[in-house]
């Protein structure tokens, strides 16, 4: 039982390894991955997202991008 925990984390590891070679970016979790105007709650977070510069993607974790 132990054995098949660890083959599971280690194939779930090695998924997210090649998932992160394969897609290095994700949709901004601020602006939800809209290129351009950042469409806030509030005025102050008109224009260009914060967190991505308007770009709509972020670099995922752990990965390295180009
Ligand atoms: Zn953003």
């Amino acid at each position: 039982m132990g054995y098949l925990i660890l083959v599971a984390i280690v194939a779930s590891f090695g998924w997210w390894r090649l998932s992160l070679r394969l897609w290095p970016y994700a949709p901004c979790r601020w602006c939800g991955g809209r290129k351009g105007n950042n469409v806030g709650s509030s005025r102050s977070r008109w224009g260009n997202c914060s967190r991505c510069g308007g770009k709509g993607k972020r670099l995922r974790w752990g990965a390295h991008g180009q």
